[in-house]
């Protein structure tokens, strides 16, 4: 390890001093950010930190290449290298989360739920449309029947999570495409417990008869029930979406087994790479045979060229997550944020669900006397780094919020265990406690205001540091 670091050492010592040349401005910013990664403690739930390997494997030629299309059929000439690494990326991907069919295209996560949502219309709308009117592609329809054909897809409908309950602005939100495309009806959680109503959820969705039920969220620190999913979907006659953007890592480390796992269940998938999976930072989509050809036709339909140099490194990912230690470290994920969400609880900290079984936990800090905002500058003040979150029916809207989400994905791949965890919960206790709000005249601009309590701040810092120290990142990595 210490000797592959070295190395790792002296390639990235060259090559900064080869940007520097260029553009010093970009040398200094990525020397500065991998300063403030390992001093920061980072509790971003989406975030993490990727292996040398994988960080190495983006940085070639393969970016060079124009790939569009899909393997062995590219609209450019010259891909047979592209597509070892894309096939290798699919293999790795449909053997590592027991896939029928794995597409590692998209570029993101919202890209991925794109090529998820049009190829969910192709089949669905598209396909029997086409073969109704006895035609082969598109391009077959006359005018109108084209015109009608896409006052089709506009007039679909999608069920998802609602964004103050945990679900994403992907899920049909009216700021994203998703809720510009389809006509939408979001689904909650019960008000007394924080939980996903499931009987609900069928009751509603009976009435609003959704194509698409999305599951999946960003803010949720529980797990779902997929077979329930699936059963509300049947009824209805909806395709299953599942986006597992955050947790593909507790996945494909197998801590979401059984009804937990989405593969089973779900017609399409979609995910990043890059948050608890710990990849490159990209997207991709699984999908069962029958959604494939449509999964397939990602690129021209929402996506351009690939990244192949990305795609590189998710294979790299993919081939790490299905190593033993991977699944090792997604336990740890999860038990970690147990122990982070009891420590909190039994200092006084409320939070939504009482608890967590996932890798995150929702904070309301409305107890404290502080908005979401407030606290989340707050923790940063003391050097830990979270994001304000709205909590389910947030009185304090979606900018200034009443919750601070945290997760352990990041700090667990430091090699923080229990000990730590626990620590990181007082240290942020410590912090709310003493952070009280200063009362702005309405409608003021500018920061969130608040005071710390004097040393505060300081003490919290330096109790960071010596976690940090003793769980460095990247060791043996100098610049
Ligand atoms: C993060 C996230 C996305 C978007 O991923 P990007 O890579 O930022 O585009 C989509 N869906 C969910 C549920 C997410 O948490």
């Amino acid at each position: 390890m210490s000797d592959f670091a070295s190395t790792v050492s002296g390639i990235y010592q060259q090559t900064l001093s080869v940007i520097e040349a260029v553009e010093p401005r970009i040398a200094a910013a990525t020397r500065a950010e991998l300063t403030d990664q390992r001093g920061s403690l980072k509790l971003i739930a989406s975030e993490n930190y990727a292996s040398l390997p994988v960080l190495l494997t983006m940085g070639t030629w393969l970016s060079d290449k124009y790939a569009e299309g899909t393997s062995g059929h590219r609209f450019y000439a010259g891909c047979q290298n592209v597509d070892t690494v894309e096939d290798v990326a699919a293999e790795h991907a449909r053997e590592l989360f027991g896939a029928e069919y794995a597409y590692v295209q998209p570029h993101s996560g919202i890209d991925a739920n794109l090529v998820a949502y049009w190829s969910i219309l192709a089949h669905r709308i598209e396909s029997p449309a086409l073969e109704r009117l006895g035609a082969k592609t598109v391009n077959d329809l006359s005018e109108e029947d084209w015109e009608d054909l896409r006052a089709t897809f506009n007039a679909q409908k999608v069920m998802g999570m609602s964004l103050d309950a945990g679900g994403h602005l992907t899920h049909g939100f009216r700021h994203n495409i998703s809720g510009k495309m389809f006509r939408q009806h979001s689904y909650g959680t019960n008000p007394e417990t924080g939980l996903i109503d499931y009987d609900k959820l069928l009751a509603d969705a009976r009435e609003f008869q959704p194509l698409i039920l999305v599951a999946g969220y960003s803010a949720y620190p529980r797990r779902v029930n997929f077979a329930r999913m699936r059963e509300i979907a049947d009824e209805v006659g909806a395709t299953l979406f599942v986006d597992m953007a955050h947790f593909a890592g507790l996945v494909a480390g197998k801590v979401f087994t059984g009804e937990e796992n989405p593969i089973p269940y779900a017609d399409v998938v979609a995910s990043t790479t890059h948050k608890s999976l710990r990849g490159p930072r990209g997207g991709f989509v699984l999908a069962t045979k029958e959604y494939a050809s449509s999964v397939d036709r990602g690129c021209p339909m929402v996506l351009g060229g690939p990244l192949s140099h990305v795609m590189a490194a998710k294979a790299l990912a993919f081939a790490e997550a299905r190593q033993q230690s991977f699944q090792v470290y997604a336990q740890q994920v999860a038990d970690n944020a147990k122990v982070l969400a009891e420590g909190l609880m039994k200092r006084g900290v409320k939070l939504v669900t009482d608890g967590t079984d996932n890798h995150l936990v929702l904070m309301d800090v409305s107890s404290f006397g502080l908005t979401g905002r407030q606290a989340e500058s707050a923790l940063l003040d003391s050097g830990v780094v979270t994001n304000r979150n709205s909590v389910p029916n947030d009185p304090n809207g979606a900018w200034y919020t009443s919750g601070v989400r945290i997760g352990t994905p990041a700090l667990t791949s430091r090699g923080f265990g229990a000990a730590e965890f626990d620590k990181v919960a007082e240290l942020i206790t410590d912090v709310l406690k003493a952070t009280t709000p200063v009362a702005t005249a309405a409608g003021a601009p500018g920061k969130a205001k608040y005071t710390i309590a004097d040393g505060v701040a300081a003490r919290t810092h330096a109790a960071a540091s010596e976690l940090l120290d003793a769980n460095p990142l990247y060791p043996g990595l100098e610049l």
